[in-house]
């Protein structure tokens, strides 16, 4: 099983991250990221946490999702919504067997949106997967706490039974890695003029979820960098 990250995006009510602690804690899950929580540290999250303060006292506090996820090698987003974005979907129960599969020196995030907007499509971009709970179609947005108490126990039925695994020879890129090559072949794509500063359309976007799906490893990325580098110096 990989190190598991919950990242909680833009949380408003600080009641709801100290019930998310407390859900994942109950699970056995213990890294928790805030990026721009709207009240934290908070009094509520710490009641409402009962016996998970210490997940709180160690959650990091990120400015961005890029920064809590820049060592993650797996991104799964949770949505309410059955987005029409190509990104595939996948039930609690399939995505917990996706992570169990994952290398046990790896580490992999799930991704929870706001309370009144979910996550935006920016947002969305990063992540390989998304994880969508059945629910009752005329109302299927669960409390925050209770989606990550759902998604929590699906991980932790999944790591009861799954066989300890080898660690992985090449690990697959970062986050950080991806996002690196992701800059660097905008700027390759800006000076060869493919892509169009004033009119970019969706190509970076439609970019991001061939290489997502590809999902390569450090070695691989190193060879696309190399070859970007190799453009770049042609072009001047
Ligand atoms: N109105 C928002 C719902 C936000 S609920 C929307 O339409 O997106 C807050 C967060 O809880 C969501 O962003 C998601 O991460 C999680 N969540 C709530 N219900 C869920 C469900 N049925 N499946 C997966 N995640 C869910």
């Amino acid at each position: 099983m990989p190190a598991v990250r919950i990242v909680l995006v833009n949380t408003s009510h600080p009641g709801n991250i100290g019930a998310a602690a407390r859900a994942m804690k109950n699970m056995g899950l213990a890294e928790l990221s805030l990026v721009e929580p709207q009240s934290f540290p908070s009094a509520e999250a710490t009641a409402r946490a009962s016996g998970a303060d210490d997940l709180l006292a160690g959650a990091q506090v990120c400015a961005t999702l890029a920064e809590a996820l820049r060592d993650c090698t797996l991104v799964i987003g949770a949505s309410a919504r059955n987005r029409t974005l190509p990104v595939p979907m996948l039930d609690p129960r399939a995505s917990a067997a996706l992570v169990a599969e994952q290398p046990s020196d790896s580490r992999v995030a799930v991704v929870f949106g706001r309370e009144r907007t979910g996550l935006t499509n920016a947002e969305l971009d990063r992540c390989h997967y998304l994880v969508r709970i059945p629910a009752n179609p005329a109302y299927p947005s669960l409390n925050i706490a209770a989606a990550v108490q759902v998604i929590a126990y699906e991980l932790r039925l999944a790591a009861d039974s799954a066989p300890a695994r080898q660690e992985s020879r090449h690990r697959f890129a970062t986050a950080e890695e991806m996002e690196r090559f992701y800059q660097h072949l905008e700027e390759t794509l800006l000076a060869l003029e493919f892509l169009d500063a004033d009119n970019p359309r969706q190509l970076m976007r439609r970019l991001r979820r061939l290489f997502g799906r590809a999902r390569p490893n450090e070695n691989e990325v190193n060879i696309l960098r190399g070859i970007l580098t190799a453009v770049g110096r042609r072009c001047r």
